[in-house]
């Protein structure tokens, strides 16, 4: 492809010398997996989040899965999951023999409701945990203000709330940071999330008991994980092994990446608000698309996606997709709901039809380039081309 303009990829990590210093650190201190930098990483992320625990793995499938695992899901029980997530969040319950309650968001935020739950929960015995996604970097209402919320109806019917947080780095809900809401929640650091490690991720938990299968299930089910036994010499070939544990241990590597951009995390999200909000002035009033909500306090939102829907629908947003590509503007789509995903589908017999709400977003999103990288110049050129290739159909529906 040829452009006269330079590409806007849809996401650019930012790379400081804080990063490379902090890992060449790394690669010389003779110390290369799990250690004092990953540990490091657990106290500070912890810190931040407001939570008690906060256990580093390498991704937040896998910190899905021990959170699911720690809870006892197993075979026979049933798990709810709102249908616009990536399949991560329900192959998770899939890994430990249970199923999957597929439920249908709010078409405004893309969250799960305690509505929804509630309907999604109605006439069974056997869930026993949701899996509320913070969709886009909003907080799902957790906590909430109390009446209403999630938690209050998990609280209800006796199951326990596992968030999917992968977007939702640094987002609170009303007062308090996500992180620190629910029974346990799963933060990722992939590729393009708000904090990167390349591949990882945290699970974090106030829960000292659930906090302890966790650590024990990450690394194989030994009972005292490597740099415990390399510190604590001479006995250190001493272990024992008390479950099949995973191996889904963070590398210092990464660890060490986290923790540079953990320590300038504020000023990363201010940017990424900034950003949101100039989007939000420039589109709004646009009949051609609805916005994501900027919501009452922008700054609670993690801002991982910033999304609008072409009113025109699913096909027109494939050809805008194509027409912004070619003036060299990167975009993406979150997401092919669950319901439309062939195994999905299939093993629930899932119909369209049934997930209205999340049927209206998937039908016209479309996700703009949103980091801390992006130049005031580059969000002009983002406005501008949005503006001009957004199909002009005026709201039909
Ligand atoms: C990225 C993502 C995941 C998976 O994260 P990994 O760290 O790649 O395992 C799970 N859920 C959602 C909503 C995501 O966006």
């Amino acid at each position: 492809m040829t452009t006269r303009t330079p590409l806007i990829p849809y996401f650019r990590h930012r790379a400081t010398q804080a990063e490379l210093d902090a890992v060449r650190d790394v690669i010389r201190s003779g110390w290369l997996t799990t250690g004092k930098v990953a540990a490091e990483f657990e106290r500070e992320f912890g810190r931040t989040v407001g939570a008690r625990h906060a256990i580093a793995v390498n991704s937040c499938t896998s910190a899905l899965h021990l959170a699911l695992e720690a809870i006892g899901i197993g075979p026979g029980d049933a798990v709810v999951v709102p249908s616009l997530t990536f399949t991560a969040t329900a192959e998770a319950v899939r890994y430990l023999g249970a199923e999957v309650i597929v439920a249908d968001v709010d078409p405004r935020t893309g969250l799960l409701t305690a509505d929804l739950l509630e309907r999604s929960i109605f006439g069974r015995c056997d869930v026993k945990a949701v899996m509320p996604v913070h969709f886009g970097g909003r907080a799902a209402s957790v906590v909430g203000d109390g009446s209403g919320s999630i938690a209050q109806v998990a609280a209800k019917h006796g199951i326990a709330v596992i968030e999917d947080a992968a977007h939702a780095f640094p987002a609170r809900d009303r007062a308090r940071p996500v992180g620190s809401l629910g029974t346990a929640t799963c933060f990722s650091f992939y590729a393009n999330k708000t904090l990167t490690t390349g591949e990882g991720g945290m699970v974090t938990t106030d829960d000292d008991r659930l906090a302890a299968r966790m650590r024990l299930m990450r690394l194989h089910g030994i009972d005292r994980d490597a740099w415990s036994r390399f510190t604590s010499a001479p006995d250190s070939w001493q272990y024992d092994v008390v479950a099949p544990g995973f191996k889904y241990n963070l590398t210092d590597i990464a660890a060490a990446l986290g923790l540079a951009q953990l320590s300038r995390h504020r000023v990363d999200h201010a940017r990424r608000v900034e950003i949101a909000k100039q989007y939000d002035s420039a589109f709004h009033g646009e009949l051609a698309m609805e916005l994501c909500p900027l919501g009452d306090d922008p700054e609670a939102n993690a801002w991982h996606l910033y999304w609008i829907r072409l009113k025109a629908g699913a096909a027109a947003r494939d050809a805008f997709i194509t027409a912004l590509m070619q003036v060299g503007i990167g975009t993406s789509v979150h997401y092919r709901p669950l319901h439309r995903m062939t195994y999905w589908r299939e093993r629930y017999r899932l119909n369209a039809a049934d997930f209205p709400g999340t049927e209206r977003i998937w039908d016209g999103c479309v996700s703009l380039p949103l980091y801390p990288d992006l130049s005031d110049a580059d969000v002009l050129r983002v406005i501008d081309a949005v503006l001009v290739h957004a199909p002009t159909v005026v709201g039909s529906r």
